[in-house]
């Protein structure tokens, strides 16, 4: 595994890990449901990518290099919701079963 791919997974799970913390908290504090709470943790990402962006883009431009480009950069977000979101596809399955038997 790549030293990249390495910190990308801790970034995953200690996000997950978190977030989940915060959502359920949240739910059991407001009475809010799932689905409400859940919109609004995507809407605060959308909105933490916005205020992301105007940092990185002129005159501000933060010095790490990274320039937004919201077309690409939202569908590459949105396809991130929609992978991580659906259940895995048969095809996938399939290779689980073989790697579970192995
Ligand atoms: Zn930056």
């Amino acid at each position: 595994m790549s030293g990249f791919e390495h910190r990308r997974q801790e970034a995953e799970a200690h996000l997950k890990m978190q977030m989940m913390k915060e959502m359920s908290e949240l739910m059991r504090r407001t009475g809010l449901p799932p689905m409400v709470v859940m919109r609004e943790a995507v809407r605060a990402i959308g909105l933490i990518y916005r205020e992301t962006a105007a940092a990185h883009r002129e005159p501000a431009c933060c010095p790490c290099g990274w320039r937004p480009q919201e077309a690409c950069d939202l569908e590459y977000l949105g396809q991130a919701l929609l992978e991580a979101s659906r259940r895995p596809r048969a095809r996938d399955l399939g290779g689980m079963q073989v790697l579970g038997t192995a």
